[in-house]
């Protein structure tokens, strides 16, 4: 830091020479984020200041809070879910696992484990790592979703979670969780749901999925309002079938407005809740609907332009993230090629893929003019 502050102007031509670095969405096909709604921004920055880290000082906020985590489960079939608003699908998930985990630990297990789909998101290595719970990789079946035998093949006395993805982040597949939660009732074991990208897209879909509280076996949920739910960053949520998995997170918080904190982190943004809380009132489950099947009617666009060269889907679009075949060493070169155009895509790992997720920001002029400079690629 320089001694001396700068003057107002320099800062705003140093904030534009930074923002003109960063990519504008339009191009960007990797992202499960996108624009957040301009209500959610507006909401956002009338917040700014708020922490719902002491909420006894801000109860409006809290409100909110609280608002959103009654509509959010209303929405995935429990409008009497208990949580609150975490930091994104890290945090939801972190602290699901946290919560079991000390539950076991209190009644005397020493060692854990817990199960996940081969496809789960990075975050449960982040969990291995921190909980110190081993983490089980269970084996998918032919059309990417998780292998129920494998799923009870790996299971133990040790073992304390079941985890199923609704909305895989690599190929947007939907796991039986109503096998998975029949699996865990009958072994009376805790089933967590990762809807972090798909929370917001399942209940719109044409075709129906039973994935939420509504089945009696799922008990916790993780859902990112900052990914599908047109909020700003950081916006997730965290539910709990039952409010005493909640008090074992808690920790007591003296000198602070309230007695005790659940959440992982400290200082955390009333911004967001705000944002959320503005947004999800703004669209109803009508907009919403709106967005997801506007975002469905491209995904198959994109689909069949790509059919239409001979490129096959690796599974057909359950949900609005696109994978494309190519043989391995092609996947690299067409990546490559179209991010010298300009696009931003990502490559999958098992099987080898060309992802693409559409999200609101990508229009159907985007995605034209993406199938024309795919066609020139290939
Ligand atoms: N879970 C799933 C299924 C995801 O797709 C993601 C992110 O893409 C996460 C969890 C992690 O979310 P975040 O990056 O908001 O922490």
């Amino acid at each position: 830091m320089e001694e001396r502050g700068m003057i107002r102007e320099e800062i705003e031509s140093l904030l534009q020479e930074k923002k003109q670095k960063d990519l504008a969405y339009g191009k960007i096909l990797s992202s499960m984020c996108t624009y957040p709604h301009e209500i959610a921004a507006y909401a956002h920055k009338m917040f700014l200041e708020s922490n719902l880290g002491d909420p006894g000082l801000f109860p409006g906020t809290k409100e909110m809070e609280d608002e959103v985590i009654r509509m959010v489960g209303a929405l995935l079939g429990n409008e009497n879910a208990f949580g609150y608003m975490s930091t994104g699908g890290t945090e939801s998930n972190i602290q699901v696992i946290h919560a079991i985990r000390n539950r076991k630990r209190r009644e005397g297990l020493s060692e854990m484990n817990i199960i996940v789909p081969e496809t789960a998101h990075f975050s449960f290595d982040k969990i291995a790592d921190i909980l110190s719970v081993e983490v089980r990789k269970a084996a998918l079946d032919e059309d990417l979703k998780v292998g129920v035998n494998s799923v009870e093949e790996l299971i133990d006395d040790k073992t304390i979670c079941v985890v199923g993805i609704a909305g895989t982040t690599e190929f947007g597949q939907i796991d039986p969780i109503k096998e998975l939660a029949s699996i865990a009732n009958e072994k009376n074991i805790f089933l967590h749901v990762d809807a972090a990208f798909g929370g917001f897209v399942i209940p719109f879909l044409d075709e129906k999925y039973e994935f939420d509280f509504s089945l009696e076996g799922v008990s916790a949920i993780s859902i990112d309002p900052h990914k599908m739910g047109m909020s700003t960053i950081p916006a997730g949520c965290i539910l709990f079938r039952e409010e005493s998995y909640l008090e074992e997170l808690a920790v007591p918080t003296p000198y602070l407005t309230t007695k005790e904190q659940c959440s992982l982190i400290g200082t955390r943004s009333g911004a967001s809740a705000a944002a959320t809380y503005a947004v999800l009132k703004y669209l109803g489950r009508e907009g919403l609907k709106e967005i997801v099947s506007e975002c469905m009617r491209l995904t198959r666009m994109l689909v069949s332009g790509a059919k239409g060269m001979g490129i096959s889907p690796v599974i057909e679009p359950v949900m609005n993230v696109v994978t494309l075949s190519f043989p391995d060493a092609e996947v690299e070169r067409v990546s490559n090629a179209l991010e010298d155009k300009g696009w931003r895509v990502s490559v999958t790992r098992v099987p080898k893929a060309l992802r693409l997720v559409i999200t609101p920001h990508v229009k159907e002029e985007i995605v034209k003019m993406f199938l024309e400079d795919l066609g020139g690629v290939v």
